[in-house]
C-alpha cells in the first residue's frame, strides 16, 4: 500500500518546573493511503502529542520536537520553514481537535469561516468559495446549507458544529486528516453519525485519517490499523482484526479487558493495576513493567525489541523474544 506519511523515531520533550518530560519516545509509523490509523491509549501516554507534532503544532516553548522525521510528498515536515508548513496546514494535512466550539468563531457566520479557508488556499472569487462551501455542507449532511451558511455557530447542536468543523477540514481536499478525540465530547448517538460520517467522506474522497482516542468502541467501529500507546511508545501496532482478534501485549490485553463490551458479564471487566511512569525520568526497560502481570528480570533491565509477527503486526514485548526466557544476560 502507498505510504502518504512517515513519522521515523520522533521525540517530543516538555520544559516543566519539575524539569523535562519526555513525551513522545521514538514514536515510528506509516499512514497509508486511503486507511483510518487508530492511535490509541491512556491520557498522557503522548498520543496527542505525537498527532500535534506532525504539524508542528506543539506550543513552544514549552514543548520542544527534539527528534525524528515526519515525511509526507518526499519533505521533512520537521525541516520545513514556518511559511512552507502553513501552506502546507489545511491545505493538505488538516486536523480536528475535540471541542468543535473551540475550533469556531462564534462572531463569523459558519458561510464565512468555511470560505476563508478556500479563498485564502485555491485563491477563489466570494462566489465560487460560496458554492464549494455549500457542497461541503451536504457532504457532510448539513440540511438547507445555503440558508446555514448565514448562521452563527451557537444556532446549531454539538453533532451539528462538529460536522460543520469536519466541513471545514476537508475544504481545500487534504490528502490527511488528523482527529484529536473527534467525537469525545459528543453523545452516544451523534457519535455514531459522526463515525459514519468519517467512514463515508473517506469513500467519497479517500483521505487518509490519524484517529486519536482513548476510545476501543470508536477504534472498532473505523480504525484499519491500530497503534497503541504506552509512556511515549507505540507498544503493539496492527490490523483492527490482529489487535482486537490477537493482541500481544499485556498493555493492549489490559486494555481490552478493561472496557465493557455486549457479551461480557460484568465481572469478567478487569482494570489495570497501577498508573503509567513518571516521564520526567522514564524507565530504561519497558515502562508497562511495574504493572506487567508477566515481566521477567529482564524487562526492567533493557527495552525489548521490535517482534513482527505479520507484515502488519509488530510488539514490543519481552514475552515474544524466546531468547528473553531463556537468558536474560543475553541482554543486560
Ligand atoms: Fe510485561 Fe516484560 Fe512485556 Fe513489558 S516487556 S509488557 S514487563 S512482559
Amino acid at each position: 500500500m502507498e505510504k502518504i506519511l512517515q513519522v521515523k523515531d520522533l521525540h517530543v520533550s516538555f520544559s516543566t518546573y519539575g524539569g523535562e518530560v519526555n513525551a513522545v519516545r521514538g514514536v515510528s509509523f506509516d499512514l497509508h493511503k486511503g486507511e483510518t490509523l487508530a492511535i490509541v491509549g491512556e491520557s498522557g501516554c503522548g498520543k496527542s502529542v505525537t498527532s500535534q507534532s506532525i504539524m508542528r503544532l506543539i506550543p513552544s516553548p514549552p514543548g520542544r520536537i527534539t527528534g525524528g522525521e515526519v515525511l509526507f510528498q518526499g519533505k521533512d515536515l520537521m525541516k520545513l520553514k514556518e511559511k512552507e508548513l502553513r501552506k502546507l496546514r489545511g491545505a493538505n494535512i488538516s486536523m480536528i481537535f475535540q471541542d468543535p466550539m473551540t475550533a469556531l468563531n462564534p462572531t463569523l457566520t459558519i458561510g464565512e469561516q468555511i470560505m476563508e479557508g478556500i479563498i485564502q488556499h485555491d485563491k477563489l472569487s466570494r462566489d465560487q468559495a460560496r458554492k464549494v462551501a455549500i457542497e461541503m455542507l451536504n457532504l457532510v449532511g448539513i440540511p438547507s446549507p445555503e440558508q446555514r451558511l448565514k448562521q452563527y455557530p451557537h444556532q446549531f447542536s454539538g453533532g451539528m458544529r462538529q460536522r460543520i468543523v469536519i466541513a471545514m477540514a476537508l475544504v481545500c481536499r487534504p490528502e490527511v486528516l488528523i482527529a484529536d478525540e473527534p467525537t469525545t465530547a459528543l453523545d452516544v448517538t451523534i457519535q455514531a453519525q459522526i463515525l459514519e460520517l468519517f467512514r463515508d467522506i473517506q469513500k467519497k474522497t479517500g483521505v487518509s485519517i490519524i484517529l486519536i482516542t482513548h476510545d476501543l468502541g470508536v477504534v472498532a467501529q473505523v480504525a484499519d490499523r491500530v497503534a497503541v500507546m504506552y509512556a511515549g511508545k507505540i507498544v503493539e501496532l496492527g490490523t483492527r482484526q490482529e489487535i482486537f482478534y490477537q493482541p500481544q501485549h499485556p498493555y493492549t490485553r489490559g486494555l481490552l479487558q478493561s472496557v465493557p463490551r455486549l457479551d461480557m458479564e460484568k465481572e469478567e471487566l478487569v482494570p489495570i493495576p497501577g498508573t503509567p511512569p513518571d516521564l520526567f525520568s522514564p524507565p530504561v526497560g519497558c515502562a508497562f513493567s511495574a504493572r506487567c502481570p508477566y515481566g521477567m528480570e529482564v524487562c526492567d533491565k533493557a527495552y525489548p525489541f521490535k517482534t513482527h509477527l505479520s507484515s502488519n503486526h509488530q510488539v514490543d514485548c519481552w514475552l515474544q523474544d524466546e531468547r528473553a526466557k531463556k537468558s536474560v544476560s543475553t541482554f543486560v
